[in-house]
Parts: structure tokens; C-alpha cells; sequence
């Protein structure tokens, strides 16, 4: 049986085994592969992994044994599921293998923006403080999160486990989704519309799946409904905001900062404009990257495909 991987390289670039494939199949894996070379290279695939690589019904037409994909990530929006549903072919995902590394992304982007520590480190280093009158200085306001409420738009596994944290820290809940789960364990928590929570919260962070529906629900209307003091976190999909509204946003000073971790299209273009835009950190796409979550994911993409191959497939996205 082949199996293909068409971008292993961010999943494993080194550091990891794909033993558990190999075991499996004749596998072939590439590090990375542009949209021209996937069916050259997938033509005899049976199973196909792809992270990123996009795979459309124009791939799926011209794949006659592809029977599988599995996609290497929790949000499988690369994927034309539908399509793939059409032709019978079963695409998975990895739901769970990041769910505490995204949320701790959340907090590293969040705290840096209410601590500024790489700012405050860079300046000791300057000699700032060794120059300072007195015994301690501060270039940005210093913000405590006890008592500050967040939006969580997108209230699933990352969603939940990012309200937990906050509440160890003292913070209020207000969620926003589609489906309301049973919160009855939480203090401090309340479900709201989008308009709501855009209003009341000091920190909105978005953990929604990338859905036409989703797609842009940061724009400039709704980063208008938030308070000026508010910040705004995505470790989701870039598109669910809108690039020159947020940077807008922040230049005007309509919301506060922003901690970013995806952008609209990765990696971005140098013009961009929230690569300059003012308080915005933005991380390269690392969310999901911790050396135990990315080994979480290589067993459950093997057991994935077991599971399938037993006859009893699991993590179906498009049932
Ligand atoms: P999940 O499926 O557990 O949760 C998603 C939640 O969004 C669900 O509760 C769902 O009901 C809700 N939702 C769906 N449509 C909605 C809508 N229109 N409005 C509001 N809520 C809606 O998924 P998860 O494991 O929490 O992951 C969330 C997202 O995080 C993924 O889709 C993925 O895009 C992203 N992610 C990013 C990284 C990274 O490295 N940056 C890593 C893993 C996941």
C-alpha cells in the first residue's frame, strides 16, 4: 500500500520517527510540495497526509486509488471535504493532540502583551535600568488579568481549556458558539452573542473553526464594538480577521494590542500591513508546535489510519 506524505517537514523536522507509517505502507515522505507537483507525486497513493498542502477536487479527480487522507492538523480547512465525500474518501483529522499547547500560546502572547517582558528584558540589556534613578522602571502600562473578562469566541476543546487557565487567574467567562456545552461547573461564566462579548470583554480570543461563516468575523464593525483597552488573540486561522481592519484597529487605537499566532496567508507577504502595525506580536504559526504535541499527533495520525484500515475509521471529518 503507498502512502504519501505531501509536507512532512513541520511535523517531523527531524526529531520525531515516522516508524509508525512505515510500518504500515511503502511511504514516501516530502518535505514540503507545491500544488503543481501533487499529483505527480500522489499518483499511486492510496493514502494521502497533508498539514497544509491544499488538496481540492481538481486533485481528487485525477487520484484514482486515493482512498484516505489524513490531515496532519486539527483544522482541516486545506481540505475540499466535501469533494473528497463525493468520491468516498475518508478524510480525518487530529482533534486533541494541541489542545494545552494552543491554550499555552494564548497565555504566552496574552501576558507578553499585559507585561511586555521581552520589551522589559531588551531595555535591561540596553543598560536602561542600570541607568534608571530609581530602583525599578516600566515602559507600558502593566495590566493584571484577576478580575478582567474574556471572550471566547469558539467555546470547544481550546476554547474550554483557555477559560480554565484564565480562571486561575481570577478572569470572568463570557463564551460565544454555535453550541452550547454544559458550563454549569464554571463560576464566573456566562454564553453571549457575538455583540455582547465584543463589548464587555478586556481580552477576546478566537478558537472557532475556520467556516464561511467564520471567515472575517474580525472586521472592522465588530473590532468597533470592542473597549479601546482591549486586547485580541488568535491561535485559530488567520482568515477569521480581516488583515487591514485589524491593523486599522490598532493603528487608530479603536482596541489596544493584538497577539497573533496565524495569519490570513502563511507565511505572509513582506507587505502585510500587521507585520508593522502598532502593539501587535505576531508568532509564526508555533501554537501547535511543542515537541510533545507534535508527538501526540504522529500517533494518533498512525492509530488514525489503523482504525481506518480495520474498518472502523475515527476522526472522520466528512461523515
Ligand atoms: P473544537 O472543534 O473542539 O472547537 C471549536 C468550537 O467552535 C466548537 O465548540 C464549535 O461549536 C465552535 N464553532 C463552530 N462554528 C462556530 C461559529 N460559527 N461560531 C462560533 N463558534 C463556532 O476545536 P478545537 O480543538 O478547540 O480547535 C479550534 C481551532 O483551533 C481549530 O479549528 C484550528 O483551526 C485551531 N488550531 C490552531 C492551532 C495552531 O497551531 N495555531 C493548533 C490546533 C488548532
Amino acid at each position: 500500500m503507498r502512502i504519501v506524505v505531501l509536507d512532512g517537514y513541520t511535523l517531523n523536522p527531524g526529531d520525531l520517527s515516522w516508524n509508525g507509517l512505515n510500518q504500515i505502507g511503502d511511504i514516501a515522505v516530502y518535505e514540503r510540495t507545491p500544488v503543481e507537483r501533487i499529483i505527480e507525486r500522489s499518483i499511486d497513493a492510496e493514502i494521502l497526509f497533508t498539514n497544509k498542502t491544499p488538496l481540492t477536487d481538481e486533485e481528487f479527480s485525477k487520484l484514482p486509488h486515493l482512498k484516505y487522507v489524513g490531515v496532519l492538523a486539527t483544522g482541516y480547512n486545506v481540505v475540499d471535504v466535501e469533494a473528497a465525500k463525493r468520491r468516498n474518501i475518508v478524510v480525518t483529522n487530529i482533534p486533541t493532540y494541541g489542545t494545552k499547547s494552543v491554550a499555552q500560546m494564548v497565555f504566552a502572547l496574552l501576558l507578553e502583551l499585559t507585561q511586555h517582558v521581552q520589551h522589559h528584558s531588551d531595555a535591561v540589556r540596553a543598560g536602561e535600568w542600570s541607568e534608571c534613578e530609581d530602583f525599578c522602571f516600566w515602559n507600558y502600562p502593566l495590566i493584571e488579568l484577576e478580575g478582567k473578562t474574556m471572550g471566547v469566541i469558539g467555546f470547544g476543546r481550546i476554547g474550554q481549556q483557555t477559560a480554565d487557565i484564565a480562571q486561575a487567574f481570577g478572569m470572568n467567562i463570557i463564551a460565544y458558539d454555535s453550541y452550547k456545552s454544559d458550563q454549569s461547573h464554571r463560576k464566573n461564566f456566562k454564553w453571549a452573542e457575538l455583540t455582547e462579548l465584543l463589548a464587555e470583554s478586556d481580552v477576546v480570543t478566537l478558537h472557532c473553526p475556520l467556516f464561511p461563516e467564520t471567515k472575517g468575523i474580525i472586521s472592522l464593525d465588530n473590532l468597533k464594538k470592542m473597549k479601546s483597552s482591549a486586547f485580541l488573540i488568535n491561535t485559530s486561522r488567520g482568515p477569521l480577521i480581516v488583515d487591514e481592519d485589524l491593523t486599522e484597529a490598532l493603528n487608530t487605537g479603536i482596541i489596544a494590542g493584538a497577539g497573533l499566532d496565524v495569519l490570513s496567508v502563511e507565511p505572509p507577504s513582506k507587505e502585510n500591513p500587521l507585520l508593522t502595525a502598532k502593539n501587535c506580536l505576531i508568532t509564526p504559526h508555533i501554537s501547535w508546535a511543542t515537541k510533545e504535541a507534535r508527538a501526540r499527533l504522529m500517533d494518533i495520525a498512525v492509530e488514525n489510519l489503523k482504525e481506518f484500515l480495520s474498518g472502523n475509521p475515527v476522526n472522520v471529518v466528512n461523515k
